[in-house]
C-alpha cells in the first residue's frame, strides 16, 4: 500500500535556495545596523518552561491562551516552543547576571518562534524574529535609539518610505489602573453594543479593546475616556522628551492613542512600523518600554526596553518592493569547466584559487560530460566566468577563461597567474 507522504507542519516553512540568499542579505543588513550600533548577540534555547511565558506575556493573551505549542517532556515537565523572545532573554540575563545591578545591557538575538495561529500571508506557526533588548536604561533616550536604529535599517533596505511609526505611551502602572476602571464603567454601560471578543476583554484584559479591529466597537470607542488625559506627570514628561528626540533625528511619527500591544508587559513607549504593502498582516516591527517584567519574572525592578521585528514580513516587502539588490541572487564567480581525465589537476587548481581569494566563489564541474553538457552548466550557474580545463591545458600548465557575460573574448592563463588576473576581475575580492 502507497503510504502518504510526509509534509512539512502546516506554517512550518522550508526556505530554499532562491529564497535563502534574501535571508541571508536581509539578516547582514540587520546585523550591521546593530553593530553601528553596538548592540550585542544573545542566543537562547528555542523550548522554555511553560510557566516562564505564562508569568512573563500574561494569563489573558492570545499568545498564552490559544497559540502556545506546550507539551510535557518526558519527565513529565511542561514546556513550550518559545512564542517570542523576551522572556527567554530576561531569564537569561537574570539567570547569568546580566542585569544585576542595574548593568546596562543592549542585547539582540534572531531566531524562529512557534505560534498556532492561522496561516496565513504574513502569519505562520513557524516564523522568524529579530529581536532587540535593551536594561537598565530609564531615559527616553535609549527608546529614541531604538527607533533611530529601525530607522536607519529601512533606509540601509531601501524601504524608509513605504513604513510610517507608530507610537504611543502607555503610562505607569498606576496611570493605566485609573484608566482601566473608567474605560471599564464607561464600556459596560455599553456591552450589548461590543464585539464577542472585546465583551470578553471586559472582564479579562479592557486595554486590548482598543485595538479591535470590529468598526463598530472602534465607533463606540470615539466617546470613551481620553487615555492621554489619565497621564501622571513622569509618563507625560518621558513622552514629550522621546518625541522631541524623535523629531531632532528627524524621524517622522503617526501619534495612535489605540496603540496598546498585544502583550501584558509593557508601560510607557510603544511603537510598532506598519506598512501598507502587506495587506492585514502590516506590522513589521513592533515594541515598547518595560520595566516591570523583569521584576514579575522575580528578579529587582529594572528597566528595559526592547522591539521585535518580523523577518518573513519584511522579506515580503522587500520582494513586493523589488527591493533585492541584483547581485544578491547571484551565488557564483566561477565555474570550473573540467572536460576529460582532468579532475586531480582541476582540483588542486580549485584549491589554488580558493587559498589566495578567500571570498571567491568557485564551483568546479563534477560528474563528467562533455565540453558542450559543461558549458551549459557554467551558463546556468549564474557564474560570471567560465575557467575551461581540458587534457590539453593541463598538459600545457594553461587555463582558458571565458566570460559568460560576453564582455570579453576567450583569454588563456597559466595557471599560476589565474589568481591575479580573477582578483583584478572581481571587485568584491
Ligand atoms: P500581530 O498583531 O500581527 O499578531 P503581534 O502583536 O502578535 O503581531 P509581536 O508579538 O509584537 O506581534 O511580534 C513582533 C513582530 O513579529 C510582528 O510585528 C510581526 O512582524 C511578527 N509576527 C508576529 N506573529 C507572527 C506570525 N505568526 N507570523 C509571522 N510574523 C509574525
Ligand atoms: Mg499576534
Amino acid at each position: 500500500m502507497a503510504q502518504a507522504k510526509i509534509k512539512a507542519i502546516r506554517g512550518m516553512n522550508d526556505i530554499l535556495p532562491g529564497q535563502s540568499q534574501i535571508w541571508r542579505y536581509f539578516e547582514a543588513q540587520v546585523k550591521g545596523a546593530l553593530d553601528s550600533f553596538g548592540y550585542q548577540e544573545i542566543r537562547m534555547p528555542v523550548v522554555e518552561q511553560t510557566h516562564l511565558f505564562k508569568r512573563s506575556i500574561g494569563e489573558v493573551t492570545d499568545i498564552v491562551e490559544k497559540e502556545m505549542y506546550t507539551f510535557d517532556d518526558r519527565n513529565g515537565e511542561s514546556l513550550t516552543l518559545r512564542p517570542e523572545g523576551t522572556a527567554s532573554c530576561v531569564r537569561a540575563c537574570e539567570e547569568h547576571q546580566l542585569i544585576a545591578n542595574n548593568r546596562q545591557q543592549r542585547l539582540w538575538y534572531m531566531g524562529p518562534m512557534f505560534r498556532y495561529e492561522r496561516p496565513q500571508k504574513g502569519r505562520y506557526r513557524q516564523f522568524h524574529q529579530i529581536g532587540v533588548e535593551t536594561f537598565g536604561i530609564n531615559g527616553p533616550d535609549i527608546d529614541a535609539e531604538l527607533i533611530l536604529m529601525t530607522h536607519q535599517l529601512w533606509q540601509r533596505l531601501g524601504i524608509r518610505d513605504k513604513v510610517s511609526l507608530q507610537l504611543n505611551t502607555l503610562g505607569s502602572a498606576e496611570d493605566r489602573a485609573r484608566y482601566k476602571a473608567d474605560l471599564v464603567t464607561y464600556l459596560s454601560e455599553r456591552k450589548d453594543q461590543l464585539d464577542e471578543d472585546s465583551a470578553r476583554r471586559l472582564d479579562t484584559n479592557p486595554l486590548r479593546i482598543l485595538d479591535s479591529k470590529n468598526a463598530q466597537t472602534q465607533a463606540l470607542l470615539n466617546d470613551a475616556p481620553d487615555f492621554h488625559s489619565y497621564l501622571g506627570e513622569e509618563s507625560r514628561e518621558h513622552f514629550e522628551q522621546l518625541k522631541a528626540l524623535l523629531d531632532a533625528v528627524g524621524v517622522e511619527y503617526v501619534i495612535n492613542p489605540r496603540l496598546v500591544r498585544g502583550l501584558d508587559y509593557y508601560g510607557k513607549t510603544v511603537f510598532e512600523w506598519v506598512t501598507e504593502e502587506l495587506g492585514a498582516q502590516g506590522t513589521v516591527c513592533a515594541g515598547g518600554r518595560y520595566d516591570g517584567l523583569v521584576e514579575q519574572l522575580g528578579g529587582k525592578p529594572t528597566a528595559a526596553v526592547g522591539f521585535a521585528m518580523g523577518i518573513e514580513r519584511l522579506i515580503l516587502m522587500l520582494e513586493a518592493l523589488n527591493a533585492v539588490p541584483e547581485y544578491v541572487l547571484n551565488d557564483l564567480d566561477v565555474y570550473l569547466v573540467a572536460v576529460g581525465d582532468v579532475a586531480a589537476s582541476a582540483m588542486q587548481l580549485a584549491a589554488l584559487l580558493r587559498e589566495a581569494l578567500p571570498n571567491l566563489r568557485l564551483q568546479m564541474h563534477c560528474g563528467g560530460g562533455n565540453f558542450k553538457k559543461q558549458m551549459k552548466k557554467a551558463d546556468e550557474s549564474g557564474a560570471r566566468f567560465a575557467i575551461l580545463l581540458g587534457e590539453d591545458e593541463v598538459k600545457a600548465g594553461q587555463v582558458s577563461i571565458k566570460s559568460l557575460r560576453g564582455e570579453m573574448d576567450q583569454i588563456s592563463l597559466s595557471h599560476d597567474s589565474v589568481a591575479q588576473w580573477l582578483s583584478t576581475q572581481l571587485v568584491s575580492q
